[in-house]
């Protein structure tokens, strides 16, 4: 049977403001946010089909990503996009790689909108193009950010009390209150449960140093991020025993590979939108598995249609090597899709549906603020 033919008619992208549900996130270095930027596309093809994807950068403070770039690369992508066939995900990035370099944030929504529509085509579930699901239900992390110890054990317990089995403890670059507040999230850690203490690259080598050794002995957590450079995250590893994840700077093929080389790491975070979508996001999924790492399945930010994405990838990785997934919506206040992704006791499983099993609710996306045909 000949393949039909699918290509991309038109894109239109939509703009939105994702008010975070906590008042205000604190990062180390001082960096804060309020409200989250988001960008969604929409590809609609020669058939009919319509398929989704959203960026949604943490800021413009935590990874060389920001909302205006997000829109402003993908007016640079998406003409060269129209007549492309959707389904072939590796050409389409080659040819988003081809019109602009880096800049994956931008690329994202457009990767993701066009596995939705790849779903929607052949009538299966994205996971199960991405090779398909694992039966587990997949554990969700909290995001806990940085503030005095017992305010953050607080935290820690309520979403322990709503079902959450990982904590993403944050932490800022003072070894004494960073050592107080690990030790104070830890405090009621329960079987099973897990921690990720992440300084998101905000400590020397030096003051990583001296707070490890300012912690009780026997504290079960992983490292995330302790330092801004590679230098120093590869010096810090020579000489602690704790395990350390990357995500900041694990963004590419070119820097995950130069991980395992190096022996840098225990594992890392893909984050859909840091690591440019679904198709780069399983390549890295693949040398993770290739080099024994746990991953963390998460975005940047966003709502239901980046969690929808979050969760089929997330859905594919065997459980000895995921760590968790991010529940990305619990951190903001607009709902943007309905879809079958309900958490129980700490966990969703991916939908049935085809493609991501999103319907965007389009009386919150409002009308597109550009559009490319
Ligand atoms: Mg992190």
């Amino acid at each position: 049977m000949a393949m039909v033919e699918l290509k991309i008619a038109g894109i239109d992208v939509f703009q939105v403001d994702l008010p975070y549900s906590g008042g205000v996130y604190r990062l180390s270095g001082g960096r804060e946010y309020r409200s989250f930027d988001a960008t969604f596309v929409r590809i609609t093809t020669n058939t009919g089909i319509e398929g989704w994807g959203e960026s949604t950068p943490f800021g413009s403070t935590y990874i060389a990503a920001h909302a205006l770039g997000a829109r402003a690369g993908i007016a640079e992508i998406a003409p060269r996009l129209i007549g492309l066939d959707p389904r072939r995900v590796d050409r389409i990035n080659e040819t988003m790689d081809a019109a602009l370099v880096g800049h994956e944030h931008a690329k994202t929504p457009l990767d993701v909108a066009c596995w939705d529509i790849f779903g929607k085509s052949v009538g299966l579930p994205v996971c199960e193009l991405l090779g398909g699901r694992t039966d587990l239900a997949l554990p969700i992390i909290s995001s806990i950010y940085l503030g005095e110890p017992e305010d953050m054990r607080k935290r820690v317990a309520e979403h322990r009390a709503r079902g959450y089995i990982g904590h993403s403890v944050k932490i800022g670059g003072d070894p004494a209150a960073d050592a107080a507040r690990i030790t104070a999230s830890l405090a009621d850690k329960q079987p099973g449960e897990f921690f990720l203490v992440d300084a998101n690259g905000g400590m020397t080598v030096e003051s990583a140093l001296r707070m490890l050794r300012l912690l009780p002995d026997g504290l079960d957590f992983v490292l995330e991020a302790p330092c801004a450079t590679w230098r120093e995250i590869v010096s810090l590893r020579r000489r602690t025993n704790v395990p350390i994840h990357f995500d900041e700077l694990a963004t590419t093929d070119t820097s995950i590979a130069q991980i395992i080389a190096d022996d840098a790491a225990e594992g890392f975070g893909i984050k859909i939108s840091k690591n440019g979508g679904l198709t780069k996001s399983r390549r890295h999924r693949d040398m993770a598995i290739a080099a024994g790492y746990t991953m963390s399945c998460q975005e940047t930010a966003g709502s239901d249609i980046a969690f929808a994405a979050i969760v089929h990838l997330g859905q594919t990785i065997p459980e000895r090597y995921l760590r968790c997934i991010l529940e990305s919506r619990d951190i903001v206040t607009v709902k943007t899709a309905d879809g079958n992704f309900e958490v129980m006791n700490g966990r969703v499983q991916a939908p049935k549906e085809p493609g991501l099993g999103i319907t965007p609710i389009l009386s919150v996306l409002g009308k597109p603020i550009a559009s490319y045909s």
